[in-house]
């Protein structure tokens, strides 16, 4: 199957970052040709102009949770995670189903065309990537056996997902860590091993609040990161995603570095849940791959990257009183280059380039608050201006999966999903 864009303002996101005016091929998925005039396709999608550029990666989020937006607000993580898990009790399988199919629409029509996910029934949430065509990095979240709601054994459970799904395709499994504060180092070390085993990732919650930090090293006489690093779990067998990191120190920061882990950083979680503010420059500085996440649609309450990453960038500029921090190609990087690094993707995803797959999203020259529009402020434009509402094509895997105007529920209008 074939596709051409036309007239686009092309931002690359390659080694060079280059923006370039032209057009771009598409064939059987893959990205066949960059900037030249392309002809002779089945799908042909004109961008009059506007910005063609490299799908987002929200990197931290709980899509089956979306059902429970606007319940659980205005309180701190430890209630919300007490009143979380008592919730997660009672659902079924068709709820978290809708609530994942919910959840990723939203996303890509948004520009989201890959994310990072961490639950339990991740095969439910596999289904639901299948049929809404976006890629899913999904990571089943282990805890205590003795406190866990899922049924059987947790780390099992993820084993299990990991083997059923281990064909390559949209969905790319993942062993989940809920975080320290209900992983024993059995659990912990039993996940990665795991992880290891299978040649996955992980993926965790790491120092999101300052309570989980103090209460961890009550209980153990270390700070989480310390205590990873001494059980031995950040031997780097198996990559780490670590969701949030909003309460970590400059030696804790090295470790990670050394240990290869990557930080999704949710600037608009932490705000609200009133957990703290994320050190991303000083994270970048010490040379750790940063992305960003929206979280749940429970505490963030979207799943708009496009306000998470105007939001993370201005929170670092009002903390450090510096205008200067966390530029707006720093901010697209994480959302694009960044991501697909810290999820072991760069040489197939993250930027329009030949070769690569084709997840590509397009947005509106004709929206007022894209204007002025050129190569000198494209990036800026994305970042301090647009919203996810000028997004007019999503396409995932060459597959056009949402088009602005499309009809509800069924966004892949001119192309069947195969
Ligand atoms: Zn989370």
């Amino acid at each position: 199957m074939e596709l051409l864009i036309r007239h686009g303002l092309i931002v690359t996101q390659d080694a060079a970052r280059r923006v370039i005016e032209g057009d771009v091929m598409v064939e059987d998925g893959l990205i066949t040709s960059v900037g030249k005039g392309g002809s002779g396709s089945d799908h042909v999608i004109d961008a009059e102009g506007g910005i063609v550029m490299p799908g987002l990666f929200n990197t931290h989020t709980h899509v089956g949770m979306t059902d429970l937006r606007g319940l659980l607000d205005d309180m701190n993580l430890e209630p919300f995670l007490e009143k979380t898990f008592r919730l997660d009790n009672g659902r079924t399988s068709g709820e978290i189903q809708s609530a994942s199919i919910h959840a990723i629409h939203e996303m890509l029509a948004g520009g989201t065309t890959s994310f990072a996910d961490l639950y339990y029934s991740e095969d439910v949430i596999a289904e639901a990537c299948g049929q809404t065509g976006i890629r899913g990095f999904l990571a089943w979240v282990t805890l205590d056996r003795e406190i866990t709601t899922q049924k059987g054994d947790p780390v099992k459970n993820a084993d299990d997902f990991c083997k059923r799904f281990s064909k390559p395709g949209l969905v790319t499994p993942m062993v989940g860590l809920q975080g320290v504060y209900v992983c024993s180092e059995e659990t912990a070390m039993a996940a990665k091993s795991v992880a290891h085993r299978r040649g996955r990732g992980m993926h965790m919650h790491l120092c999101e609040t300052r309570h989980e930090v103090y209460s961890h090293e009550a209980r153990t006489g270390r700070r989480p990161v310390d205590w990873l690093s001494s059980i031995g779990f950040l031997d780097g067998s198996a990559p780490l995603l670590a969701a949030h990191g909003a309460w970590l120190t400059r030696n804790e920061m090295k470790t990670l570095h050394a240990a290869g882990v990557s930080v999704s950083s949710c600037a608009r979680s932490n705000m609200k849940l009133g957990s703290g503010i994320p050190p991303v420059e000083e994270l970048r500085s010490e040379g750790v791959t940063v992305s960003l996440g929206t979280d749940s649609a429970t505490t963030s309450n979207n799943l708009d990257m496009f306000e998470e990453m105007r939001t993370a960038s201005l929170l670092q500029k009002v903390n450090k009183w510096d205008a200067s921090v966390l530029p707006a190609s720093g901010v697209l990087d994480m959302v694009t280059r960044n991501a697909a690094g810290s999820l072991g993707v760069l040489g197939t995803l993250g930027s329009i380039e030949e070769g690569k797959k084709a997840d590509i999203i397009l947005l509106d020259r004709r929206s007022a608050r894209l204007f002025p529009l050129g190569k000198e402020n494209v990036i800026q434009q994305i970042v301090y201006s647009a919203q996810s509402s000028d997004v007019t094509h999503t396409i995932v895997d060459g597959r056009q999966v949402y088009s602005r105007g499309g009809s509800e529920g069924a966004p892949w209008n001119g192309m069947t999903p195969s």
